[in-house]
């Protein structure tokens, strides 16, 4: 049998011989070379260069459909993509099939965009060859499982995966002892490589997990479920668990980290954990070591703790530390952890462009100190293989696109060559089809328009807009053509509200079961990347009605751009900058970004009609220019799908994370 002695003194694992030694030898790691994991962690502990530390509660990496590792083993069923029933108007098909999808699950340890960011983020980072590790914690049980309950909504079911069968995924020896108040907690921590898209680099993921022999039931279960919210000392737990644990965790493995860079307020207690070793004084300095991102407006997203319930949990030195730098309300008693985040973070920063402005208006005696640095995605995760070969093609023109995204721009090069033209609408076609397969008892059409609109379902995202009135869709169809309505996302199981959507969203598909042949709706169950991925890349407008300005950034509609996909939208968060350029339609209220009210105003009347006006532009054009499967190449949809894919030169993580090195993390 083969010996990776030099992988195991990077990466002490538990239960090798028994679990791991198949798919873990001298040259190969579940399919993938050794090498890169040897000089990734050779560099990351010789502290030649800053190593920087990338703290986030969730990270969705898209392992169902790319750089998927290989077990000797076959993926056991717990950790496989779950077959998934439809809701629609078609109701037969509801009946007698569901979705199967056959692949590895996403590791589950994300919820939604936050998430992915991260995953993009650590990826790009890889391909990179940047000196980074990544930490986060082991959701035992995932987030949640959706499933639909005929047609009365949601209900969330737990989700059950097996980490120590899941491929690429490794429990390490190593624990650390985490001193609060009246109690210990000790993690057991876990690793996961992150491959590069070349597979010759890896960044580590460190993942935190308290379902341990040494802790007592209730503390076995911080780490079950992600963003559980019904327990007030479980969530605050989590949170002192991912930054204090991380940061002890990163001193266990020997990481010398300059740079901790927080996701959130969630990663706050990094801080504490830190300052316990310097003395009052010097914590000041501390701060140069710490960058912290805010991802959201919306107050929910922002932690506040009572005085008196972080008494229960912290030492009272630590306590000290957080009143002294996360005071929000003195009075009435109050730590805010956004607070906290932003006065021990050299730098700060916003999503967007425009949240930066909302957040400079939101918190503006920080105004001076907080910076914007626009979100993107991972171009080769979300790209389709029919795009990307079709990209491919043309690599002359284009220059090395794989490895520099921002080349992307250069399509604009190829803009009036007709041969383009036509073999990008084939390669669209292509990826529609592949689509229109997966949902084949369905029948959905390849030459009928299709429109997505899937992401987490919260008030202000507006997932009903759409159908505030279903005789004038109607009406639009009847008149220019049929459409296919595809919608997906999950509710917070603790988010009252938004169930009521998901309900709303049910009663429109069933009040038009006489009508799907004009206009096709099904709402796909257990919202994933691996459905994200297949509704981006195969649709022909995705929607995006946020109400303004409450989106930071959004992203799913740049993975759509990635990949020629036209942009129905309000103009909020990514969307404002992209905006002057001719990628889609954009209608619905604007705000001038001083305008924060407390209270959601959804204004649901005005701006479904102005939703309305705008897709029927849009469904005019693409009828003009499908006619049953004959496409007209000049049409202007084409320029526009152009303009897309050259705008996915601007909005990806690439660009990003080069961003990130020059004005937060200062290479
Ligand atoms: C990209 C993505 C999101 C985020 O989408 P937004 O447009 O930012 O809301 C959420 N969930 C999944 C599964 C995704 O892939």
């Amino acid at each position: 049998m083969s010996n990776p002695s030099e992988l195991l003194k990077y990466a002490r694992i538990k239960d090798f011989e028994a679990s791991y030694s198949q798919d873990i030898r001298d040259d190969v790691y579940f399919g993938l070379p050794v090498k890169p994991i040897l000089e990734a962690e050779s560099r990351l502990l010789s502290s030649q260069e800053k190593v920087l530390a990338y703290f986030s509660m969730e990270y969705g990496l898209a392992t169902s459909v790319y750089n998927i590792f290989k077990s000797v083993q076959p993926v056991k069923p717990a950790n496989q993509v779950s077959e998934n029933e439809i809701f629609s108007n078609e109701r037969i098909p509801d009946y007698l099939f569901s979705l199967k999808l056959e692949t590895v699950l996403d590791l589950p340890i994300y919820s939604g965009g936050l998430g992915v960011l991260a995953g993009d983020t650590i990826k790009t980072a890889a391909d990179m060859k940047m000196p980074l590790v990544a930490v986060g914690i082991l959701w035992n049980k995932g987030y949640f499982k959706q499933r639909f309950w005929f047609k009365y909504g949601q209900l969330p079911e737990e989700m059950k995966w097996d980490p120590s069968s899941f491929p690429g995924l490794i429990p390490l020896e190593n624990k650390v002892k985490l001193d609060l108040k009246d109690r210990n907690i000790y993690l057991r921590l876990w690793k996961y490589y992150v491959y590069s898209q070349y597979h010759d680099s890896v960044v580590p993921l460190i993942l935190l997990d308290s379902n341990v022999k040494e802790n007592d039931e209730a503390t076995r279960r911080l780490t079950d479920r992600l963003y559980k919210s019904d327990d007030l000392d479980g969530r605050l737990l989590q949170r002192v668990i991912l930054g204090m644990g991380g940061v002890l965790a990163l001193d266990e493995l020997k990481y010398p980290v300059s740079i901790h860079h927080l996701n959130e307020g969630h990663a706050a207690f990094a801080f504490v954990q830190k300052a316990r070793k310097v003395k009052p004084k010097e914590r000041e300095s501390l701060k140069d070591h710490f960058a912290y991102t805010c991802h959201t407006p919306v107050p929910a997203g922002h932690d506040r703790f009572n005085f008196s319930d972080l008494e229960r949990v912290l030492k009272p030195s630590d306590l000290e530390i957080v009143k002294n730098f996360g005071t929000e309300d003195e009075e009435a008693g109050i730590v805010n952890l956004t607070l906290l985040a932003m006065n021990t973070s050299r730098s700060v920063n916003a999503v967007s462009q425009k949240h930066g402005e909302v957040m400079r208006f939101q918190f503006s005696s920080y105004r001076e100190k907080i910076k914007a640095v626009t979100n993107g995605i991972h171009f080769p995760t979300w790209v389709s293989e029919p795009i990307l070969k079709f990209l491919e093609a043309y690599g002359s023109t284009l220059g090395d696109f794989r490895n520099d995204p921002t080349l992307l721009k250069n399509v604009l090069l190829l803009k009036d060559d007709q041969g383009f033209r036509r073999n990008l609408w084939s390669a669209h076609q292509e990826s529609k089809k592949k689509l229109c397969q997966h949902l084949s008892r369905w029948e959905l059409k390849e030459n009928v328009l299709t429109v997505a609109w899937a992401r987490r379902i919260a008030a202000y995202k507006r997932p009903s807009l759409i159908f505030q009135d279903i005789d004038r869709l109607m009406d639009m169809a009847r008149r220019i053509g049929p459409l296919q309505i595809l919608y997906a996302g999950k509710a917070h199981p603790n988010d009252s509200l938004a169930f009521t959507y998901i309900n709303d969203i049910m009663n429109a598909i069933d009040r038009t079961t006489e009508q799907s042949g004009l206009v096709k709706i099904l709402m796909l169950e257990n919202y994933d990347i691996y459905i994200a991925k297949m509704l981006v890349s195969g649709v022909d407008i995705w929607l995006n009605n946020p109400l303004p300005p409450y989106e930071a950034s959004g992203t799913s509609g740049m993975k759509a751009i990635a990949n020629a996909v036209l942009q129905l939208s309000t103009l909020d968060g990514w969307v404002v900058e992209a905006a002057d350029k001719p990628i889609g339609q954009f209608f619905g209220y604007e705000d001038d970004a001083k305008t924060f009210a407390d209270g959601l105003v959804l204004r649901l009347d005005e701006d479904s009609k102005a939703l309305y006006g705008a897709l029927e532009e849009m469904m005019r054009l693409y009828y003009q220019t499908n006619k049953n499967g004959e496409p007209d190449v000049q049409s202007a949809w084409l320029d526009k799908m152009v303009y897309c894919l050259s705008e996915a030169g601007y909005f990806n993580t690439f660009r990003m994370v080069q961003e990130y090195k020059k004005s937060v993390w200062d290479y």
